[in-house]
């Protein structure tokens, strides 16, 4: 079982090859083609892959697809390595779904509007012990990274983490009908890509697709705690959360410097992550790992040694001895709040500082939304730095309240920089939270301990 042209049966239109090649994986991007692997050009908004495809034959690519209403230019004429078929995104869909039906593995697909990479790396510790194993890489959660994902997955693996992301209506369809789960997790349902669904109803709506291509056989996981999931939940969903009404039940919750410890049917669990949210994202990879037939044990001694992506609340030391929490990876408001509950519950530092930016994709609502964080912003936060174009309605918001926390706000973040580490000492630990393209970390960089 492997990559090559069986996995393309019915689908390419000419040059079918009388023999089925077999490609050492599949590629996108010739920049990082490999000897062997089959060439597939997609059509971008800016870019048109068929431009590369020469290139690709000479990086060594075994062959290419190639898009019969895509004109062959002189020079490939005469090429027999490329094989038409009537749509390269579909090709490439398609094949990873023929690989899946190939091989088999038990797929894990994992949605939600925040914790996604989180409940994946996760699932991964904790589903180790299952056999061969493998997840999506970084991000490539989407139409075309799932299925690249799907294809560059050892032929013998047992079970595969898919991240599975959306801005819309519609693609988590696509993808769940592609990868067909026999678990599927939601795991939960925030704000993000509000701009393009509207409202959070929508969210929810969309996330909950994944459940359209689960197996007859699959089961639902999803955050018991949220309300607007509540009527997607029937006969044998599995809900997870905190509140006594779920059928997964994280009780007896206790914080520590470095985590927490949480206890799910009598079972006590250790996980070496900070962020109350990162006890949900624990409980569904509990949840699921003891599903698929794993012992308590055997999941408690595989949560401890979990490592989680970077800028994820990752813990750096700063200059003069200060604690720096870096969570600057992404945000919305809701990933905002938990992160400022967060530092407010960090035990050992007497001064807690919020380092605030910019959340963007928020719709119409970006304004409301923003002003929104400061119901999180009270004691025993000590000040309160709002960066950015849009932090500037958290500050008005402080203000508008009489919010008794002090704060200051900066337009740009070089001013805000200078500011906070006038504030940086032994006691104090901050936290940086802000959407990915505000580049919050620079900061971060600058006011780290130096090596
Ligand atoms: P992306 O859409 O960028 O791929 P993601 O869904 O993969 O994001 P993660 O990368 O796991 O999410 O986490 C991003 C941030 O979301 C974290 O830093 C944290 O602040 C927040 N977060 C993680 N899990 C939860 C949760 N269960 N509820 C609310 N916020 C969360
Ligand atoms: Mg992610």
């Amino acid at each position: 079982m492997s990559i090559s042209t069986q996995l393309l049966k019915g689908i390419i239109t000419k040059n079918n090859p009388s023999a089925p090649l077999s490609f050492t994986g599949v590629s996108t991007d010739t920049r990082t083609i490999q000897e062997g692997n089959l060439f597939v050009p997609l059509i971008g908004e800016r870019f048109d892959g068929h431009d590369y495809v020469e290139q690709a034959l000479s990086k060594g690519a075994q062959a290419s697809l190639w898009a019969t209403s895509v004109p062959v230019p002189e020079s490939l004429k005469n090429e027999d390595r490329l094989l038409f078929v009537n749509d390269t995104l579909f090709a490439l869909q398609a094949m990873a779904k023929a690989y899946l039906r190939q091989t088999e593995p038990t797929v894990v697909a994992v949605t939600g509007s925040n914790g996604k990479t989180t409940v994946k790396d996760l699932l991964y510790a904790t589903l180790a012990p299952l056999g061969s194993i493998y997840k999506t890489q970084g991000n490539y959660n989407n139409h075309i990274g799932l299925p690249l994902t799907v294809l560059s997955m050892p032929a013998n693996c047992q079970t595969l983490i898919l991240e599975m992301g959306m801005s819309g209506l519609g693609e988590i369809e696509l993808l769940s009908k592609l990868a067909t789960p026999d678990i599927a997790v939601v795991t939960n349902i925030g704000e993000s890509h509000l701009e393009q669904l509207g409202s959070r109803e929508n969210i929810a709506k969309a996330k909950m697709e994944i459940a359209l291509g689960l197996k007859p056989t699959g089961v639902l996981f999803l955050d018991g705690d949220e309300p607007l999931l509540s009527h997607y939940v029937k006969e044998g969903v599995q809900t997870v959360g905190f509140s006594s009404e779920n059928k997964i039940v994280i009780h007896d919750l206790e914080a520590r410097e470095d985590g927490y410890s949480f206890t799910i049917d009598e079972h006590s669990y250790d996980i070496k992550l900070i962020g109350e949210h990162n006890v949900k994202n624990a409980a569904y990879a509990v949840s699921v790992a003891l599903h698929l037939g794993l012992s308590p044990e055997q999941v408690a001694r595989s949560l401890e040694r979990v490592a989680i992506s970077k800028m994820r609340l990752e813990k750096i030391e700063g200059q003069k001895g200060a604690l720096l929490l870096n969570d600057a990876y992404n945000a919305s408001p809701t990933s905002m709040k938990a992160a400022i509950k967060t530092l407010k519950a960090y035990p050992n530092y007497e001064k807690k500082v919020a380092v605030l930016g910019d959340i963007y994709e928020l719709g119409i609502d970006e304004e409301a939304l923003h002003r929104s964080v400061a119901d999180e912003i009270t004691e025993p936060i000590t000040t309160a730095v709002l960066v950015g174009e849009k932090g500037q309605w958290i500050a008005d918001e402080m203000k508008r309240r009489g919010s008794n926390i002090p704060f200051v706000s900066f337009v740009e973040k070089e001013e805000a920089t200078d500011y906070i580490e006038g504030l940086l000492d032994g006691k104090t630990v901050v936290l940086f939270k802000a959407s990915r393209g505000l580049e919050l970390e620079s900061i971060v960089d600058k006011l780290k301990r130096e090596e």
